[in-house]
């Protein structure tokens, strides 16, 4: 079997020295699929991303065990720069648009963080990807809405040219119709050969889109398995999609 894209094992976080926010996660995310973490506030979904891609700040918090792999190399430690030229992206949660630039210009400060290539031609890509960023290259990206700014943090993810894109809550806080735009996106994305990994609180459409999910409670994965199976597991249908 094909290794897989990235790989994590018995992964552990520690926040302020006292804090185990991750306690020994294990996860695999196979090339050209979904997966998607699920669970509750503070189930430490966040804080597992930020492990992978570097993004814990030293005098918050430290990865303490286990071993992360991205193309079957040990990528734990170094710098969130070092993962994005490794071909990882990671779109965190609450849409951090650049507000007094453009569209466009945030999208060139993403490509700058990437491979290098020439800024004209990632930019055509995504605009032939996300054609809605295409209308709006010059309107100034504060004023956009929820969902127009989701789009362009996923649109500024792709112009470092990943393998992997990681991403915080794409869904919270939009309305139903742009959370079907931004998932279409995301299947399309998928379709295209793209690895994702999708943090989400909106368990029923990250079940719908995501190959295999891992459900995490208190730090753990509490359960997991491609995402037919937990659609019609009896816990998950209670607590996660308030079905009985
Ligand atoms: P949410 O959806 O609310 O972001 P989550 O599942 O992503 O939830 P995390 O944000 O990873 O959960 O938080 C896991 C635990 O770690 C929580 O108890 C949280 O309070 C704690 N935590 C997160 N960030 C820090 C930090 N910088 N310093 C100390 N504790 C933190």
């Amino acid at each position: 079997m094909e290794s897989p894209v990235l790989e994590l094992n018995n992964v552990e976080v520690l926040y302020s020295d006292v804090i185990l926010a991750v306690k020994g996660i294990s996860a695999k995310v196979p090339a050209g699929q979904c997966v998607t973490l699920l669970g509750a506030n503070g189930a430490g979904k966040s804080t597992t991303l930020k492990a992978i891609s570097n993004l814990i700040k030293t005098e918050d918090g430290r990865v303490t065990a286990g071993t992360i792999s991205f193309d079957g190399i040990d990528i734990a430690g170094g710098n969130p720069a070092d993962q994005v030229r490794r071909g990882m992206v990671h779109v965190m949660e609450g849409r951090k648009v650049l507000r007094h630039m453009t569209v466009e210009q945030n999208l060139v400060v993403g490509g700058h963080m990437g491979s290098g290539r020439d800024a004209r031609a990632l930019l055509d890509e995504v605009y032939g990807r996300i054609k809605r960023l295409a209308a709006l290259r010059h309107r100034t990206a504060g004023y956009l809405s929820g969902g127009e700014q989701q789009l362009l943090v996923i649109g500024r993810a792709l112009m470092a040219k990943p393998k992997l894109v990681m991403i915080d809550e794409p869904s919270l806080g939009l309305a139903p119709l742009m959370v079907e735009e931004v998932y279409g996106l995301l299947s399309e994305l998928k379709a295209s050969g793209l690895t994702l990994l999708i943090v989400e609180q909106n368990t029923r459409v990250a079940l719908e889109l995501a190959d295999y999910g891992y459900v995490m409670e208190g730090g753990r994965v509490v359960l997991e398995g491609p995402s037919t199976s937990l659609r019609s597991n009896e816990d998950v249908r209670e607590f996660y999609l308030g079905l009985t």
